[in-house]
């Protein structure tokens, strides 16, 4: 028997998590936290599978709402086996240590056995195995009811720097987990590769499958305004704020603005970065022959940037026309977009560029929604002076290309996650829509689906 059961993800972005079990073996794919939940409640639900053989973790990708919870269940299942790709650890070796502090204090005083330390760190990544893109690995688990061993393949999913899908074979059964997946070229990352044959059953991400690709621009001319947009800013004499996540969407626009200055279609102008996003470039840097990518030769830690942790006095962007690009990408409290953010509102000549998801909850969300002239509720009432562009520049698969992905490995059952309910249900309908045939489920946490009975 084969059966699925997620324990967080599936509704929302955020705590991805979720269980397969296949004739005895259990396998984890991802173990995220919810960035925006707090305390016991930013974890996945692993209370749900305390009675459950558990043996492997495969982990999609290093974004904290797929991996940030790995220490706490190496904690609770010590025993587990972990893997993931050479790129995702590195990558892990240097965000999961900065979250020592937060998610300890985020659980203190609520369950205390499971708080971790650098140690325990340390010790988890050195034990996980490396996985290759397309090369197989057979696993059976220790209590396996027969003899036939299942296959896992990772591809790569196109997303940011080591994500992968991951393809699970058992008897006659093919079953795709897309992980966070961008199926065309972003600028650095040069999109997703998908098995050449038919999968029996697709769990895919829905991030994007709510947003009408028609109201937000192909990437070309979502390029084109946003350069428009930092050429009349620069111009005028004003400085550009682009807030992003310092793990992939950093990255693609560094080197974008890069590409655009050397052919001088953007006008040069400083550019600041800092913080962990400028020690995860150099991870980029230092894998640019081992993966799939575009514009290898470019090293982004020899593009020209400043730290903006050197700008004492933020009235240096006024003498300075600048493009910043500042973390946190959702702009939350505490945080260099947040605190530059407030003092670009104040001037008329500045701009706020807009790149990535905002989560409602944020203050990010906020400004996204705001336009010039208008006043918000940020701390205090204020007055938005600076000008507020949205900018379509996506890490996930745009809704046609989910259904591209779809229409191409013609799963006989589709499992919708990692998206929110009004986007799963347009997903699920279209994918009605030009097969009856399909088995489609919105995935929720604590509901198992059973994806085979044979034994
Ligand atoms: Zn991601
Ligand atoms: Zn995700």
């Amino acid at each position: 028997m084969i059966r699925f059961l997620p324990l967080g993800g599936a509704d929302e972005v955020g705590a991805s998590c979720f269980y397969l079990n296949f004739d005895g073996t259990g396998i984890l794919l991802d173990c995220g936290i919810h960035p925006q939940k707090t305390k016991i409640d930013s974890l996945p639900k692993f209370e749900l599978i305390q009675n459950e053989p558990i043996d492997f973790l495969f982990i999609s990708h290093a974004h904290l709402d797929h991996i940030g919870a790995l220490p706490f269940l190496i904690k609770k299942f010590p025993y587990l086996k972990i893997y993931t790709t050479k790129q995702t650890l590195e990558i892990a070796r240097l965000t999961l240590h900065n979250t020592v502090r937060i998610p300890n204090e985020k659980l203190s005083g609520t369950s205390n056995e499971l708080l971790y330390d650098h140690d325990d760190i340390d010790l988890i990544l050195r034990s996980a195995i490396e996985m290759e893109y397309e090369k197989a690995l057979e696993i059976i688990g220790l209590r396996h009811s027969n003899n036939d061993s299942i296959k896992v393949t990772f591809y790569d999913a196109g997303h940011i720097l080591g994500s992968a899908s991951i393809l699970i074979e058992y008897q006659n059964r093919r079953i795709f987990y897309t992980g966070d997946i961008k199926l065309s070229p972003q600028t650095i990352m040069s999109g997703a590769v998908l098995p050449d044959k038919p999968v029996d059953i697709l769990i895919t991400e829905s991030t994007y499958a709510a947003t009408d690709s028609e109201k937000v621009g192909n990437i070309k001319s979502e390029e084109d305004k946003l350069i428009k947009e930092a050429n009349r800013i620069i111009h005028s004499g004003g400085s550009v704020l682009i807030p992003v996540f310092s793990l992939g969407k950093m990255q693609e626009v560094l080197m974008f603005l890069h590409n655009k200055m050397k052919r001088s279609k953007l006008t040069e102008a400083e550019i600041f970065t800092g913080g962990i996003s400028r020690k995860l470039a150099h991870l980029y840097d230092l894998n640019r022959y081992l993966v799939n990518r575009n514009f290898e030769k470019i090293k982004l830690s020899e593009i020209e940037q400043i730290n903006y942790f050197d700008v004492v006095n933020p009235d240096y962007y006024k003498k300075h026309p600048s493009i910043v690009l500042a973390s946190s990408g959702m702009m939350i409290e505490n945080t260099m977009s947040n605190k530059l953010m407030k003092y670009w509102l104040h001037h008329k000549s500045f701009g706020i560029f807009i790149v990535g998801y905002m989560d409602p909850s944020t203050p990010g969300y906020k400004i996204s929604n705001s336009t010039q002239g208008e006043e918000i509720e940020i701390d205090k009432k204020t007055k938005v002076n600076c000008s507020v562009n949205r900018f379509h520049f996506p890490s996930h698969s745009t809704r046609e290309e989910l259904l591209e992905i779809a229409e191409k490995l013609k799963p006989s059952r589709v499992i919708l996650i990692h998206g929110e309910p009004e986007g799963k249900d347009w997903f699920g309908h279209q994918i009605l829509k030009s097969n009856q045939n399909v088995k489609v489920n919105s995935a929720s946490v604590g509901n198992s689906i059973i994806l085979s009975s044979e034994n």
